[in-house]
């Protein structure tokens, strides 16, 4: 029955910007504080107050524009939104309409089929975030949190281009990630800085009229994103095989259940009666600010990957990896101007690193180590000084206890260094011939396997001091010999 059908899923993805003040008004915007105590006569337009535009709040939106390849308004109005709701409570937002600060754009997704595609956007423009409805505080009633209002947010907003609910949850992932990258929001779904609605409609396979639109709300996770659209999507499917028609609404997400329920049918467009904020002037972007802001744009994620690609020879899994976050991708290319052992610095990072990280919930930003100790630490072992079982099950966590002492007083102290020595080693072995004489013979007539055991006995009699490479070789030479003579004599 599927199959018969397309489903078209365009995203408003709202990311609310971690700055210290307000959109339009003075006061602080700390996540947290007790409910109404950072509320200002601005946000609650007491009359003779006036807003103001948070420059901040636009280069935080700039950014993001320039990071999705976005055309940049020069001159921008901000257009007041009127609806009624408690947690509105000017009665209106300020917010962006046919001006919105950026335009078009894209952002790229990775398919599963391991392509690249582009997700063009409508739009991102800035607005005023409202209050907080409290409904499960005190039985019977809500109560009302207006700290909130106000908050800056900038809104992106895809054109119907996903097509399935794994494209729209790689769309949000790669937008967390930006935001994150650039540092204007911290992307936490969970505490709703980062909050996404999902437009969602179903067509015939080859239709080219996109089906009624439904609006789906209140997901607070990636995965739930996921799963609201997929559920909305059999929904849909299901009306239209019964042959309904599918009612253009807004539908609430429940995560309890993994269904959509009815919330209100979409407000006309009119109904907002958007006009052009008469208290604000126009918003004016100069070159300079744009280009300005452009110079301090870092790296991003994909650039990142491209480089630990291309330039440190890494396969995709580990590029996708050291570049999921900005002081990740920070730290492993640091470590890589200091070492060129590029897959052994890899693996020391989402191997021993990660693990330290996740077990006390750090960030890379706090670890103990800087890049030049694990540089030595991986040098070490490329350099056969130490085993990498050593380094990484002694010498590391020695290291995290102590790291002011230093990788090589620390393996000297804990008496860590293999024995590559020559001559030291090749007594061993020859010590150990002399004890198996019975053994070599075995060798001698083809059991080849006795090589481990003898290998293990050379081990054992250095407290597995011995580079276990140099070892090797000189007990095959000294049996490959043993065996040359047997043949002369
Ligand atoms: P509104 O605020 O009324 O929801 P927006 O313009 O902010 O309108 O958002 C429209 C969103 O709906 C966009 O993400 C757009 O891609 C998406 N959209 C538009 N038409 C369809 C459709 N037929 N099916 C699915 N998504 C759609
Ligand atoms: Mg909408």
């Amino acid at each position: 029955m599927r199959e018969k059908y397309t489903a078209v899923i365009g995203l408003e993805v709202h990311a609310q910007l971690s700055l210290q003040r307000k959109m339009f008004a003075p006061e602080v915007a700390a996540y947290g504080a007790l409910p109404n105590t950072q509320v200002s006569t601005v946000t609650l337009a007491h009359p003779g107050t006036l807003p103001r535009i948070n420059k901040q709040a636009v280069d935080c939106a700039i950014k993001m524009g320039l990071a999705c390849h976005s055309v940049i308004t020069r001159e921008s109005i901000f257009a007041r939104k009127s609806y009624f709701y408690p947690d509105l409570p000017k009665g209106y937002q300020i917010t962006q309409d046919k001006t919105p600060i950026c335009r078009e754009g894209y952002l790229t997704i990775d398919t599963p089929e391991g392509c690249e595609k582009h997700i063009a956007l409508e739009r991102i423009h800035l607005e005023e975030d409202a209050g907080k409805s409290l409904h499960d505080l005190v039985e019977g009633e809500t109560l009302l949190d207006f700290n909130r209002a106000g908050v800056a947010l900038i809104e992106i907003v895809t054109k119907p281009v996903l097509r399935t609910p794994v494209e729209a949850y790689s769309l949000l992932g790669e937008i967390r990630k930006l935001v994150r990258y650039l540092n204007i929001c911290d992307g936490n779904m969970e505490e709703g800085s980062l909050r996404c609605d999902a437009n969602v409609s179903v067509m015939l396979q080859d239709s080219s009229i996109f089906g009624k639109r439904v609006e789906v709300k209140n997901m607070n996770s990636m995965r739930h994103v996921q799963l609201a659209i997929e559920y909305e999507i059999g929904r849909q499917i299901a009306v239209l095989d019964r042959g309904d028609m599918v009612v253009s609404e807004t539908r609430s997400y429940n995560a309890a259940t993994n269904t959509t329920q009815p919330m209100r049918t979409k407000e006309l467009l009119k109904d907002y009666r958007y006009f052009p904020e008469p208290d604000l002037p126009p918003l004016v972007v100069s070159e300079r600010w744009i280009e300005g802001l452009r110079e301090s744009m870092p790296l991003l994620s994909r650039a990142y990957h491209k480089k630990f690609m291309d330039i440190y020879q890494l396969p995709a899994y580990d590029a996708t990896v050291l570049s999921e976050d900005r002081d990740t991708a920070l730290y492993f290319d640091e470590l890589c101007q200091l070492t060129k052992h590029y897959k052994a610095a890899s693996n020391w990072v989402m191997g021993p690193v990660r693990a330290y990280l996740n077990e006390l919930t750090l960030s890379i930003r706090t670890f103990p180590l800087p890049p030049l100790i694990l540089a030595e630490l991986i040098s070490l072992v490329e350099q056969g000084q130490l085993s990498f079982s050593t380094a990484s099950q002694k010498l590391y966590p020695a290291l995290l206890n102590q790291p002011e002492k230093g990788v090589w007083a620390l393996a000297r102290t804990l008496d860590l260094f293999q024995e590559s020595d020559t001559t030291k080693i090749q007594a061993l072995v020859d010590e150990v011939m002399a004890v198996y004489p019975d053994k070599i013979a075995a060798y001698r007539n083809g059991k080849k396997g006795i090589l481990g055991m003898l290998m293990g006995e050379v081990m054992k009699r250095s407290q597995g001091k011995v580079a276990p490479k140099v070892a090797n070789s000189l007990l095959l030479q000294s049996l490959e010999a043993t065996q040359d003579h047997g043949i002369v004599s």
